[in-house]
């Protein structure tokens, strides 16, 4: 290699301190230089006192942790590379073979997928629970619970669970495992906006910050905060084992989408409500599921404990539309795109199978359709609706 690869690469330059901007600089590294062999012995990586390798955490990962551990009400946060990480990264870390985890039935699929999967292969074994009855979550419980998912709302079918009732079913639960029995909320729809999980009882608060953290639709990211700092060192530590790390660039994204999520989320609470509020009167559609809708299930719960409702709402046909004209109506629509996710600028839509989903009961024999509401005008949206139901 030429003298000129080694100038460049251990160039003496270092630019004058005090450029105080207002964005938090973005760092990417994969490691860090010690300054001797004593500082590489003694550098302590759990504490955020110091740094030791890119995986363990930057100047940016670790601002990015600190607001999010705010927003969310908690002292601590873990950051890892997707939603689904940070669902699975609370069972690795708190799940042991013979331990037994309880997940809602209405819960994010992949949160079950998972207990189906790796966790049965480990020696886990789960039960679904009716989250709007505290009486199935408090039947369910025994002596190998360890874990215990809450989601507020359920996925898909929105259904407001009432947290703090469930929480107290744990609480007083007699025969527990010996570690303790933790319970965890999915807290993506809520975002730390609409409720604070450690007020209403949980001990960790998982989210998709891939949602209304970014706001942009352009990257993955999940968060795991706690306010526990023993809970939160049994998180940390097996995200250290797994190798959960995030990149700079991804986490100047979340950050910059930070400074505007409580505007876009009001904003899109609104434009979800009103347009939530007209699809009920439409003849096609049976009913409307929504938390802040009166009559949609849990929506005295959601009242009660709530300050906001997120841009999600499903809509269920009427028994004579068929499967087929459900798809068409969604195949129909121009301004809502098919596809998963959501809090995104684009509105999105997908239609979902729901007794497959489930164990519960459900009530409905018409096809459900999910809509998250963008940031495009409310009128637009509800004209692209009316176009597609007469289509269908
Ligand atoms: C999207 C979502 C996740 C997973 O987030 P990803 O970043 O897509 O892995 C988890 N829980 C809920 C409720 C979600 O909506």
């Amino acid at each position: 290699m030429s003298e000129t690869s080694t100038t460049l690469i251990h160039h003496p330059y270092k630019p004058p301190a005090g450029f105080d901007a207002i964005p938090p600089g973005v760092y990417k590294a994969s490691t860090i230089a010690f300054p001797s062999v004593a500082a590489l012995r003694s550098r302590d990586w759990k504490h955020k006192t110091g740094y030791t390798y890119g995986l363990h955490g930057t100047p940016t990962t670790f601002t990015l942790e600190e607001r999010i551990a705010t927003l969310e009400g908690g002292k601590h946060c873990t950051l890892v590379p997707s939603g689904l990480a940070a669902v699975v990264l609370v069972g690795m870390a708190l799940l042991k073979a013979g331990d037994e985890l309880l997940i809602p039935d209405n819960a994010y699929g992949p949160n079950k997928t998972f207990a189906q999967g790796e966790l049965a292969g480990w020696g886990i074994t789960h039960r679904f629970y009716d989250a709007m009855n505290p009486a199935d979550l408090a039947a369910k419980l025994g002596p190998k619970t360890r874990l215990v998912w809450l989601e507020a709302p359920g996925s898909i079918t929105l259904e407001f669970p009432d947290m703090p009732a469930l929480v107290a079913a744990v609480k007083a639960h007699k025969n527990a495992h010996p570690a303790g029995i933790v319970t965890a909320l999915d807290n993506t729809w809520g975002a730390g906006l609409a409720f604070n999980a450690f007020d209403l009882g949980l001990d960790i608060s998982v989210q998709a910050l891939t949602k209304y953290p970014s706001g942009g639709a352009d990257v993955l990211m999940g968060s795991v905060v706690t306010r526990d700092e023993a809970l939160h060192h049994l998180v940390h530590f097996c995200h250290m084992r797994v190798g959960y790390g995030i990149g700079g660039n991804d986490a100047e994204l979340v950050l910059r989408g930070l400074n505007s999520m409580a505007l876009r989320y009001a904003a899109q609470d609104a434009a979800t409500r009103e347009l939530a509020a007209w699809l009920a009167g439409r003849p096609q559609i049976a009913t409307v599921l929504h938390p802040a809708l009166p009559g949609s299930p849990g929506h005295e719960t959601w009242k009660r404990d709530c300050a906001g409702a997120a841009c999600l709402m499903s809509a269920v046909f009427k028994p004579e539309f068929s499967p087929e004209r459900v798809d068409r109506f969604c195949d129909s629509l121009k301004l809502f795109k098919l596809g998963y996710s959501w809090a995104g600028p684009m509105s999105l839509c997908a239609p979902y199978d729901i007794p497959a989903l489930r164990t519960t009961p459900w009530p409905h024999k018409g096809g459900l359709v999910r809509f998250s509401v963008g940031l495009e005008a409310v009128a637009d949206l509800q004209a692209d609706i009316a176009q597609a139901l007469e289509k269908a």
